[in-house]
């Protein structure tokens, strides 16, 4: 079976993660969250003091320590992956609110995404790969055979996210989500170095009124139409 690179790039909580997880499992391709690897860079700026408390990042600290920084994931028994960092396994660390009011002034800095991109870019070297984010259809891999750009309301996506956080017990008001995705909206899509932005060859999905099983199907179609089955 020809196998593909899936590129799968939108606004965060947009559901990406979700139908990427899905369509690898389905193929037995490999799942690589993007977003992970630059909440664990995140994760290990925090713990070094590399971030004010104004949210600054002390760019010149953290690209001298890049170097140190190993991330990797490690597959789980239940089919899902969690991100390591250091050899840590880091995968609750970095989904706090914490985490997610700093990645997107890390990712905004240069080196930050020329060490992420190189490491997505050797995770696909195999093909057989679906990977979500922000530029991974338009810098990480712009040759993939097929590329998505999934969008919902900020309204949809924060609802799913606020959700997401109180199931896993997190205290966080519903504004506070909609202000944080607002905002991580606007830092990742006007940032100077691949700010997200759609690909010429992307297809479009809108999926504020899909189920998840509309939104598995409608992708495993498109799979089907590259590769003639999935
Ligand atoms: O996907 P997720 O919301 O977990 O990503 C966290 C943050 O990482 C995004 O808000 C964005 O700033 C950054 N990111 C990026 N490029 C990617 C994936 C994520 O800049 N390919």
């Amino acid at each position: 079976m020809k196998k593909i690179i899936i590129a799968i790039d939108g606004y965060s909580s947009s559901g990406k993660s979700t139908m990427a997880r899905a369509i690898a499992a389905r193929l037995g391709y490999r799942y690589i969250d993007s977003g992970a690897m630059y909440r664990a860079v995140t994760l290990f700026a925090l713990r070094h003091g590399m971030i004010g408390a104004d949210g600054s990042v002390d760019e010149a600290a953290l690209t001298a320590a890049l170097p140190e920084i190993a991330i990797d994931f490690r597959p789980m028994a239940d089919g899902s992956q969690h991100t390591l960092l250091n050899g840590e396994d880091v995968e609750a660390q970095i989904r706090t609110m914490e985490v997610s009011s700093h990645v997107s002034a890390v990712a905004a800095i240069v080196p930050v995404r020329h060490k992420l991109v190189q490491l997505q870019q050797e995770f696909g070297r195999e093909k057989g790969i679906v990977m979500d984010g922000r530029d991974i259809g338009t810098t990480v891999f712009p040759d993939a055979e097929l590329k998505i750009y999934v969008n919902a309301s900020a309204e949809t996506r924060a609802r799913r996210r606020y959700d997401e956080l109180r199931a896993k017990g997190q205290d966080v008001s519903y504004d506070e989500v909609l202000a944080n995705v607002r905002e991580r909206d606007h830092i990742d899509s006007t940032r100077a170095e691949s700010p997200l932005r759609r690909a010429d060859d992307a297809i479009d999905l809108d999926n504020s009124a899909m189920t998840l099983d509309e939104q598995n199907a409608w992708l495993c179609e498109r799979v089907r139409r590259i590769t003639g089955e999935a």
